[in-house]
Parts: C-alpha cells; sequence; structure tokens
C-alpha cells in the first residue's frame, strides 16, 4: 500500500472535526474532553487529523510540496491513533492508516527529520531506538540465570524492548517481570543481545523499510527459539508483532500477548495468586499502542464501489478501536488485594496520550512534556496516590512530567505492583 492507495479515504473526510474530540456521549466531565494532542497544543486545523489528510490529498496533486512548515506539522503528532477512533465513530475511513502513509511518502521523498534520523541511525547500527546507549540489550539480566532462547527452545518468548532494555531506570520492570514468570512456573527465554527493536517505533515515524529489516532480525529468533508465544512488556512492542506483522504477513500462527493478558490468565488460572496487600490508590492509563491501537488487524480483499457513497463489495470491517486491550490490564491490578482503582475522565479508546508517541519525544520534547504534563494533571484530579500504566515510554514520559511539575504522584508500571503482591 502506499499513499496514493488511501486517497479515498482521505477525499472522504468532511472538515467536521469529530476528531479532536471525545463523541459526545463519551464525554464524562466538563474539563477534558480533547483527545488529540496536536490540535490541542497548536490550535490550527491543519495540526488535527483532518487537516493532515488535506495535506495528504494535496501532496499526492502536487498541489503542496514537502515545505519545511508541512514537516513541521506533519512530524508535530503523536501517531496516538485518538483521532482514527474519534472521527469512526461516525465515519468509514482510514485516519491513522493514512496518517502513517503521509509519514512513508516523506521519509521516502527524502524529506525527514533530523531528530529522527538520529533515532534511526542507532535503529541501524544498533538495533535500538534509545541513540548513544552504552550498555548491551541483556544487561538487565544479570545474575537472574534465565533461558538464552537464541541458544534454547522455549514455549514463552519474552521480548524487552528498547527502551527497558536500554535504561537502567526501566531494569526494576523487566527483572520483576522474570521473576513473577519464573515464581509461575513459565519456561520462557530472553533474546538478551540477539533480541533487537521490534522496528514499530520506526515504521509509525515513517520509515517503513527500517521497520521491515528490523522484522526479519526478530523472525529469526522467534523461530529459532521454538516459542509459540511471544510476550511483552512494551505497548509499542506489542502493537507491532501483533497488529503490523499481522498486517505484513509476517506473524503466522505466532501469539502475541502483552504481559499483562498473559498475567492476567495466569491469575485466572490460579497459577498466580497475588496474596500481600499493597494499600494503593492508583489511576490506570492506557497506553495508546495496547489500547486502541492494539487491536487485531483486519484484513479484506475487495473493491470499492464507485457510486457518491462509499461502498465496498464485500462490505468492509474497520478497525475502531474498542477492541483494545483494556479489561486485562485493570483485571492484573483488581487482582491486587488493597488496591483501589479509581478511573480518569479520558480512558480506554479515548484515553489521552503520555506524549512520547510518533518520535515526538525526540523531536520536540517540549511538546511531548506539554501532552505528559496534561495527562499527569488529569490523574492527580481522581485523588489518586499513583498512576500504574504498561509501557515504559509512557512510564518514563510520566515519570518525567511528575518530576518537573514536583507532583506527589508516583509512577508504576502494573508489574511493580503485581511484584509487591505476589
Ligand atoms: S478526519 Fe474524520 S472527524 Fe476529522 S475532519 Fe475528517 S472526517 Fe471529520
Ligand atoms: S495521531 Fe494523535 S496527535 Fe496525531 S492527529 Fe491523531 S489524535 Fe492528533
Amino acid at each position: 500500500m502506499a499513499l496514493k492507495d488511501y486517497r479515498r479515504d482521505m477525499e472522504t473526510c468532511r472538515r467536521c472535526s469529530p476528531c479532536k474530540f471525545m463523541p459526545l456521549e463519551k464525554v464524562t466531565g466538563f474539563d477534558r474532553i480533547n483527545v488529540c494532542p496536536s490540535i490541542s497544543r497548536y490550535d490550527f486545523h491543519s495540526y488535527s487529523a483532518g487537516g493532515r489528510m488535506v495535506m495528504g490529498t494535496a501532496l499526492l496533486e502536487k498541489r503542496l510540496d514537502y515545505t519545511d512548515k508541512l514537516l513541521e506539522v506533519i512530524y508535530n503528532c503523536q501517531m496516538c491513533g485518538a483521532c482514527d477512533t474519534s472521527c469512526k465513530y461516525s465515519m468509514d475511513m482510514e485516519v491513522f492508516e493514512s496518517l502513517d502513509e503521509i509519514r512513508i511518502s516523506c521519509v521516502e521523498a527524502g524529506h525527514t527529520n533530523p531528530a529522527l534520523d538520529k533515532v534511526i541511525k542507532s535503529l541501524r547500527k544498533q538495533g535500538t531506538m534509545v541513540p548513544g546507549a552504552k550498555i548491551k540489550r541483556g544487561d538487565w539480566a544479570a545474575g537472574l540465570n534465565l533461558k538464552d532462547c537464541s541458544a534454547e527452545k522455549v514455549e514463552v518468548l519474552f521480548h524487552v524492548g528498547c527502551q527497558t532494555s536500554y535504561n537502567k531506570n526501566m531494569w526494576k520492570v523487566a527483572r520483576a517481570t522474570a521473576k513473577i514468570l519464573k515464581k509461575a512456573g513459565v519456561d520462557f527465554g530472553i533474546g538478551g543481545e540477539n533480541e533487537s527493536c521490534c522496528g514499530g517505533r520506526a515504521y509509525h515515524m515513517g520509515y517503513k523499510q527500517d521497520f521491515l529489516d528490523q522484522s526479519k532480525k526478530n523472525l529469526v529468533l522467534i523461530k529459532k527459539s521454538g516459542a509459540k508465544t511471544l510476550v511483552t512488556g512494551c505497548a509499542d512492542g506489542y502493537n507491532t508483532f501483533k497488529v503490523l506483522y499481522d498486517k505484513f504477513g509476517l506473524k503466522g500462527k505466532l501469539e502475541v500477548l502483552h504481559i499483562t493478558e498473559y498475567f492476567a490468565r495466569l491469575i485466572k488460572e490460579g497459577k498466580l495468586k497475588p496474596k500481600k496487600a499493597v494499600n494503593m490508590t492508583v489511576t490506570y492509563h492506557d497506553p495508546c499502542y495496547l489500547g486502541r491501537q492494539g487491536e487485531p488487524y483486519i484484513h479484506w480483499k475487495g473493491k470499492e464501489v464507485l457510486g457518491d457513497l462509499r461502498t465496498f463489495e464485500p462490505p468492509k470491517l474497520y478497525r475502531r478501536g474498542m477492541y483494545g486491550v483494556y479489561e486485562p490490564p485493570r483485571d492484573v491490578l483488581k487482582s491486587i488485594p488493597g488496591l483501589k482503582i479509581v478511573e480518569m475522565d479520558r480512558i480506554k479508546e479515548y484515553a489521552w496520550c503520555c506524549g512520547a508517541g510518533g518520535g515526538v519525544i525526540e523531536s520536540n520534547p517540549e511538546f511531548a512534556m506539554w501532552t505528559a504534563n496534561e495527562r499527569i494533571d488529569e490523574a492527580g484530579s481522581t485523588g489518586a496516590e499513583a498512576i500504574a500504566t504498561a509501557c515504559p515510554w509512557c512510564e518514563l514520559m510520566l515519570g518525567q512530567s511528575v518530576k518537573s511539575k514536583g507532583s506527589n504522584l508516583a509512577v508504576y508500571d502494573i508489574v511493580e505492583l503485581l511484584e509487591k503482591a505476589v
């Protein structure tokens, strides 16, 4: 697929603007109804999904060129997909995939963002989206005596991901995950130094070929390991293995689960028993790529029936975000004795982004922080003592915001809270 294949989707845009807000029926309070960080921050239609689709069609028709301003607008978007879900509340059109293709067309035309180029350089050289990493990928597992799945067969492959592997502050999450898996008697292994970036963040930055190159490396490791199931604690990794690999016909029969799905299953089966009380009031932040962008890919083959209204033969089904992973993380939290969950206004498919997505954490850290600050304000308004999430990129961003704002909120990955209870 290419940008031209989304022309009709982009032309279907009515300039009606629901892509900027929660649908009215879903609004729970007056304070927070925006879903798109980009339009909320920059307050001009071009910075919305609808505006970007106008630019997409104009690029195809050569009415617009890849100017610095156009690129600035295109890259100041977290690729969080909230626009896609809100638009599809009433429309049938591919919003998010169009945004992906606009970025891919920029990269293929050689119009990139210098900050993102730096990340991709690191990906090509070291297989990581964390430039300047001095440590080795498997260092987090020192002393845990875990199976190396590049050399031994395992039932379950634990893909740790770039942020958790290369940010020492995140090692605690990976180590807690491994300890809980051991406790539950799971036959699992890690790739260690042979693990490589999933490639998903590169794809959503527009670097499609780099994503495909990374997928080849990962498929070799998955095959070697003999694993039937891949688990990951990274929401980006989850979207990549579950959705993108499926979209590109690479997933095969591999079962892909987020670690919260896997732990929820183990708890249900009685293989994990959270017994110790964690007396804390927690609010849960749905990561975009685990929630709305974690919804399974829907394959469709057919043709559009030409006419005033868009119809398809056979009828086309759309991913609308409601079948993402929303309950398993909450089920894990609910299984912890003493822990109380309070919800924010914008949750599940309408969750506000943490700010890190789409390369914004690298290309415009100030905008990323502005976005995270809004989420921390929202979390604080619930009266919670802590915000829990299920992605290292979210934990990083929310943690930075808490620090800069001097907030009293504690930030956790759900796995850290589960570890306390088991
Ligand atoms: S993207 Fe969807 S919601 Fe936004 S202006 Fe276009 S049609 Fe309306
Ligand atoms: S992906 Fe997120 S930031 Fe980008 S236009 Fe859509 S809602 Fe806005």
